[in-house]
């Protein structure tokens, strides 16, 4: 009977403090602490499809205080198989995948705060991007962006859970600088072209992302909470189709070049990539040197006559042309669909944009 007792007068505090997260404030690791940690964190989302998109979608009903999302790609049919936040009207639409999930989450909580960037995240941008952020989750899908978000996490302290799923598997590792170890402490060196498996290659199986990504939002908020401990910070792989799990306990490298030997080589990288294949169908994107933002309504006017299919917003100019499809951001940066190749889509894009 006391129990009883104890138990009902547990639940009503709770639920004067906090009705929405009650049964997860209920749960005694992470506690109301663990919540008011959550609640006064910003958590950056870098990629948001398949895990990223999961990750950010429980931590907005966990009661993260704010999200930025970044993402640098537009919402196709071939993504809902996987990624939870797109429905048929985002794929028809083409819609940018940061502003889509951005009015998905809304509808989850009107509380959360939520910043939108649907740019690519590169050394020009990021201090601007994830300044005062509290962690980055990753959410990408190419090794680039994770060599630079290693590098900016131990240049600021930020922690940061990186995460991937590929073919039937997925890996996860939590990262707490100043202590390894890090991303680089795995992988010294990015891994030439080609030759790592992607969705394209490999393809991958449409639930496992959405399981890796609720497990970097686990990670993060144990990190968040304090409740991380680092003899638990595994390279950890799955397995999800035979049920093989493989923990790599790799102490701290004495040479690792980021966490130990502290170089930056990808933060202070002014070289940008040109060209990027985008992981999961035949896309490309452009990235032009910095400079002044385009007119997008100028743009629109010169290319009128190419297509009956133009579309522009403030945001964003589609072109539509059959097999190809053009989709241009304010910044100059371009999404080319169906150019077949790099050269194709840089030729594409030198076409209708200009550089
Ligand atoms: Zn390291």
């Amino acid at each position: 009977m006391a129990c009883v007792r104890a138990t009902s007068w547990r639940w009503s505090v709770l639920s004067a403090v906090d009705d929405r997260h009650r049964r997860q404030v209920a749960f005694g690791p992470f506690g109301s602490e663990g919540q008011a940690a959550l609640a006064a964190a910003t958590v950056a989302v870098v990629g948001c499809g398949a895990t990223g998109g999961a990750a950010a979608e429980l931590l907005t009903r966990a009661g993260a205080g704010r999200l930025i999302l970044i993402d640098r790609d537009i919402v196709a049919l071939d993504n809902l198989h996987r990624q939870v936040l797109f429905d048929e009207e985002d794929a028809r639409e083409g819609r940018p995948k940061a502003v889509a999930a951005g009015e998905h989450l809304r509808r989850v909580s009107s509380a959360i705060r939520l910043t939108v960037e649907a740019t690519h995240l590169d050394a020009s941008n990021v201090d601007r991007i994830l300044d005062n952020v509290s962690i980055v989750l990753d959410g990408t899908d190419n090794i680039s962006t994770r060599f630079l978000l290693n590098d900016w996490c131990f240049e600021t302290g930020v922690p940061w859970v990186y995460v991937g799923a590929v073919g039937g598997e997925g890996m996860l590792l939590p990262i707490v600088p100043p202590r390894g170890p890090c991303l680089r402490c795995f992988l010294p060196e990015p891994p030439p072209p080609g030759s790592l498996a992607t969705c394209d290659t490999a393809g991958v199986l449409g639930p496992i992302p959405t399981a890796m990504g609720a497990m970097a939002a686990i990670e993060a908020m144990k990190i968040l909470a304090g409740a991380s401990q680092p003899e638990a910070r595994k390279l950890r792989t799955i397995d999800f189709w035979d049920w093989r799990v493989r923990d790599i306990a790799l102490p701290p490298r004495a040479d690792c070049p980021a966490c130990a030997l502290g170089e930056r080589d990808f933060l202070h990288d002014e070289r940008s990539t040109r060209v990027i294949e985008l992981c999961g169908r035949d896309t490309h994107q452009i990235l032009p040197p910095p400079g002044p933002r385009l007119d997008l309504e100028a743009l629109a006017d010169r290319l009128d006559a190419e297509s009956d299919h133009l579309l522009v917003n403030r945001l964003f100019l589609r072109l539509d042309l059959g097999a190809e499809r053009l989709t241009v951001f304010a910044d100059g940066r371009a999404l080319i669909e169906g150019a077949g190749n790099a050269d194709r889509a840089r030729a594409f894009y030198d076409r209708y944009v200009g550089t």
